[in-house]
């Protein structure tokens, strides 16, 4: 399918400035928006193409590559056309509009009295993260006074309208030849004012109070993973809407185990004799130990794959694998009969025709030619 050109589908001219482009993207974008046209699958093409086009062309390195080569200029740059994301963009261009993130009912503003988000950061143990669990928190935050439900105004009155601006909450301004819309002063755009306050809150509608919550941490999270816990946030001011709560996940450093996504590191150290003469290890796993057959030489860095028993992700029922690092280790507080063993040994090796240590020896002859090489240089 060969692309349309990014000018042709922004309808703009080849010399358009950054404020034409974004009002063009803005106006197609809400036109063929996904949410404003559910399952269309026409619309959601164009709705990518045109993002596509407004990436491009909004970047400066982008566009010119593209104004010079045209779309094989940015082969292995723009390549993200299709696949789905596109809350950043999304955001800084409609942030004004949809007043910055989505989930805020979709429509209009945030509520001006909205709660504060919370952040809280749980500690877990890498067994916990990768089976997943429930943990109890407790949050010190705000929440919504009882005695006035909120309102702020002591029981039995009512928050009165505010006659500054007659419940708008906004008041307009004369500035020389403008006219300009700004919160109002009296009750600072909340449009009500508390003449009798709740004296458990002090007209704030909300109190300080630590609450416990449980919180259920999904199978395979890892360090830097976010849960939100919608609406368990501070309480807004006067009965506003509650802010998020967001748990952020840090995984301890475990003593045997590195995480990689969602395979397991270990590195398992064996002695020269079973490293040399094969046999078997218990290698430990987060669910329990398994036996390891350690075939006969065995070289330190050899890599063992356990299928399966490593961690996961959150974005996969997968179980990754767990990779054993063998190194092996040189013996040491030798006795006199071990070390007279060992001479044994080095004169059997050095007697009989056999190539014991096949790797040495291509070192020490590599060196030999290296020096050899140099001397007749
Ligand atoms: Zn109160
Ligand atoms: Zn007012």
């Amino acid at each position: 399918m060969s692309k349309r050109d990014y000018y042709d589908v922004l309808g703009v001219e080849r010399n358009a400035s950054e404020a034409e482009l974004k009002k063009a993207y803005r106006r197609l974008a809400m036109k063929y928006h996904p949410d404003r046209n559910q399952g269309d699958s026409e619309t959601e093409n164009k709705f990518k193409e045109v993002k596509e086009a407004y990436e491009v062309l909004n970047d400066a390195q982008k566009r010119a590559a593209y104004d010079q080569f045209g779309h094989e200029g940015l082969a292995g740059t723009a390549g993200s056309a299709g696949a789905g994301g596109f809350s950043d963009i999304f955001e800084d261009v409609f942030g004004d509009i949809f007043g910055g993130g989505r989930g805020a009912g979709g429509r209009g503003h945030r509520s001006v009295n909205r709660g504060a988000d919370l952040r809280y950061d749980l500690e877990m143990s890498l067994e916990d993260a990768v089976a997943g669990t429930t943990v109890k928190i407790r949050v010190p935050t705000r929440v919504r006074c009882k005695s006035c439900d909120g309102s702020g105004a002591k029981k039995g009155s009512k928050p009165a309208t505010c006659d500054t601006c007659a419940g708008h909450g906004q008041v307009r301004v004369q500035q020389g030849f403008f006219s300009i819309q700004q919160a109002c002063p009296k009750c600072h755009g909340k449009g009500t004012v508390i003449s009798d306050p709740c004296h458990t809150c002090h007209g704030q509608g909300r109190v300080k109070e630590s609450k416990t919550l449980s919180v259920k941490i999904p199978p395979g999270v890892d360090s830097g993973d976010r849960i939100r816990l919608s609406g368990e946030g501070e309480a807004g001011e006067h009965g506003g809407p509650s802010g998020d709560l967001y748990v952020q996940v840090r995984v301890k450093p475990h003593p045997l185990f590195q995480r990689d996504n969602a395979d397991l590191v270990c590195e398992v150290p064996i002695d020269v004799v079973t490293a040399s003469l094969g046999g078997e290890l218990e290698i430990p796993t987060l669910t329990g130990r398994v036996r390891l057959k350690v075939p006969a030489e065995t070289q330190s860095g050899k890599v063992f794959r356990l299928r399966g028993k490593g961690a996961r992700t959150v974005h996969n029922d997968h179980a990754g694998d767990l990779l054993c690092h063998v190194i092996v280790e040189t013996p040491v507080n030798l006795n006199s009969e071990q070390k007279e063993l060992l001479q044994q040994l080095r004169r059997t090796m050095t007697e009989s025709n056999q190539e014991h240590s096949p790797k040495s020896k291509s070192w020490l002859d590599s060196v030999k030619k290296v020096f050899d090489d140099i001397r007749f240089s």
